[in-house]
C-alpha cells in the first residue's frame, strides 16, 4: 500500500513539474522560439537546375507529397525535349520513404546517389544541355557487352513467345 502511495505521489509530482516547468521538453528554447515565430525554413530538396521535369517522383510518391506544376517559362533541354513542369514538394505530407530519390533518373530529388539520402540538395548550378551532351563512359566494356547480350537473349525469348 505504501509503495502504491509513493508511486502516485511521484507520478503527480512528475506531471505537475512537466506542466509548470516543462521538464520533459526536448526542443531547445531557441529552436522553440524559431518554430513559434515561423522562422524555420525547410531545406531545398529538389535540385531544380538538374531536374528534367519527367514526373517520375510525383508518380511514385505514395502519399502525393509531390505535385508537378506548369513552369511559367519552359526550358528547352534538347532539340526534342522541353521541360514544361517542375515538382513542388509538400514537407507536411512526406513520410521520408525516399522512393522519389530512388526513382529520379538523375537524382535531382534529395541529392546525390547514396545509401544515405541527404535532406538538403545544396546550391548547385547545372547546365542541363551540357550535361546531356556529355558522352556516356563505359568503364567495363566486357561486362557491358555481356549485359547487352543477355538483354538481347531475353528480348528474343519474349518475341518468340509472341509478345
Ligand atoms: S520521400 Fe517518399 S513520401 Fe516523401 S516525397 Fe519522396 S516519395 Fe513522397
Ligand atoms: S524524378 Fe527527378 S528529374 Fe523527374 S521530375 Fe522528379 S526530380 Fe525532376
Amino acid at each position: 500500500m505504501r509503495e502504491m502511495f509513493v508511486f502516485m505521489i511521484k507520478g503527480a509530482y512528475d506531471n505537475i513539474s512537466r506542466i509548470l516547468f516543462a521538464t520533459g521538453r526536448k526542443t531547445s528554447i531557441p529552436m522553440r522560439n524559431k518554430i513559434l515565430s515561423g522562422q524555420v525554413t525547410y531545406p531545398q530538396v529538389v535540385n531544380d537546375d538538374s531536374c528534367i521535369g519527367c514526373g517520375a517522383c510525383a508518380n511514385i510518391c505514395p502519399v502525393d507529397a509531390i505535385t508537378m506544376v506548369d513552369m511559367e517559362e519552359p526550358v528547352r533541354i534538347t532539340e526534342e525535349y522541353v521541360k514544361e513542369r517542375r515538382p513542388v514538394f509538400d514537407p507536411m505530407k512526406c513520410m521520408y520513404c525516399f522512393q522519389c530519390h530512388d526513382s529520379c533518373p538523375i537524382f535531382a530529388f534529395y541529392g546525390k546517389p547514396s545509401a544515405i539520402h541527404p535532406r538538403h540538395v545544396g546550391d548547385s548550378k547545372v547546365n542541363l544541355k551540357e550535361l546531356l551532351q556529355r558522352p556516356i563512359v563505359i568503364k567495363d566494356k566486357k561486362e557491358f557487352e555481356e549485359v547487352m547480350n543477355l538483354l538481347d537473349e531475353k528480348a528474343k525469348k519474349l518475341l518468340e513467345g509472341g509478345i
